[in-house]
């Protein structure tokens, strides 16, 4: 257990941490609703503090990111709980659970996660994910400021529900960040999730003005987050607000965890994939095998730049110099 930063000590014993935008006061012995992060003594503690759920090698187009590093492995770590509650979560099984109900932690101290990251010479570096890495906040800080100074990359895969303050000191050492949009209604998001969509889009505006490479993800379920007119909106405001040139992966549900709903057909992607390509140059489908969704063609001349099948990925369309090699334009927001 570690110390956490971002909380406030109140009277009678109680804690606000501040990490996220539930804000949760935690009275003395308690979990915030994340169920990793304690008060004891009245101080608050992370509680999953070197302590692991999975660790793997990954394709990097697993996270998924498309645009960053194609075609290169990333040590992937996970541990357990969530800020969020999704009816949908594909890890429920160390989403949807406490620190003090699991266990098959591994215990990892971050010099030894670093170790093993460095020592893979094919490895681009950590990518924090499976369950939500931000309220591990600080073992992924420690860990990714030890990676940046070895001149590695750090991954963030998140729900990107957080507060302001926590996300720009980890805006300084993380690299690379796939965000979730899980739809574009707070209905959606407070029946759904048990959380907000505005801190979310608050994350997405600080991001893209970070400079930081972000790629995003909604996942399509059918009659919840699938109507054109509503989903139209999110492609206008993702237009507006973060540009043309922003990553954005449509991913294909299937029932887990609490939802029943059928999975969603192939059309539906393909009716929104068409409203998202008028406006953003890059729309992969997700989950969708065998799909052309999934390559990456040259904004200017429509040239294959990357072809993926599964985790395999080919790149194969750009010049020496990054351009590509048909027209010897830049391919914006791509780093190879
Ligand atoms: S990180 Fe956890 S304890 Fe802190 S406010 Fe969010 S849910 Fe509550
Ligand atoms: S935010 Fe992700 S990990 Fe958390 S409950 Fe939702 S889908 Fe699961």
């Amino acid at each position: 257990m570690k110390t956490a930063l971002f909380y406030n000590k109140l009277d009678s014993g109680k804690v606000k941490c501040l990490l996220c935008p539930h804000n949760c006061i935690i009275s003395e012995g308690k979990l915030g609703i994340c169920g990793v992060r304690r008060n004891t003594g009245g101080d608050l503690y992370s509680e999953t503090y070197e302590k692991v759920s999975a660790i793997h090698f990954d394709p990097i187009e697993k996270k998924p990111l498309y645009h960053f590093l194609p075609g290169k492995i990333i040590l992937s770590i996970g541990s357990v709980g969530c800020n969020l509650s999704c009816n949908f979560c594909q890890n429920c099984d160390i989403s949807q659970i406490t620190v003090d109900d699991f266990t098959w932690f591994k215990h990892i101290s971050v010099g030894d996660i670093v170790d093993l990251a460095i020592n893979r010479k094919d490895n681009a570096g950590i990518s924090y994910t499976y369950n939500e890495p931000s309220i591990h906040y600080e073992y992924m800080l420690e860990i990714a400021t030890e990676i940046k100074r070895r001149k590695m990359n750090n991954v963030m895969v998140s729900n990107g529900f957080i507060n302001q303050e926590p996300l720009k000191k980890l805006i300084s050492v993380l690299d690379a960040f796939n965000i979730d949009l899980k739809a574009f209604t707070e209905e959606f998001y407070k029946k759904q999730t048990k959380s907000a969509l505005k801190p979310v889009l608050d994350t997405l505006k600080l991001l893209n003005e970070s400079g930081n490479h972000l790629e995003i993800t909604n996942l399509v379920i059918p009659s919840l987050n699938d109507d054109p007119l509503t989903f139209g909106k999110m492609i206008e405001w993702i237009y507006k607000e973060l540009g043309e040139n922003t990553i954005l992966h449509l991913s294909r549900y299937f029932p887990h965890y609490k939802m029943t709903i059928a999975g969603t057909p192939i059309s539906t992607l393909e009716r929104l994939y068409n409203i998202a390509k008028e406006k953003l140059h890059y729309v992969y489908l997700g989950n969708v095998a065998g799909s052309e969704g999934q390559n990456t063609y040259c904004p200017s001349c429509q040239h294959l730049l990357i072809s993926r099948s599964g985790y395999y990925t080919s790149v194969t369309g750009f010049r020496d110099d990054g351009k590509c090699k048909k027209c010897g334009q830049i391919v914006p927001n791509m780093i190879l």
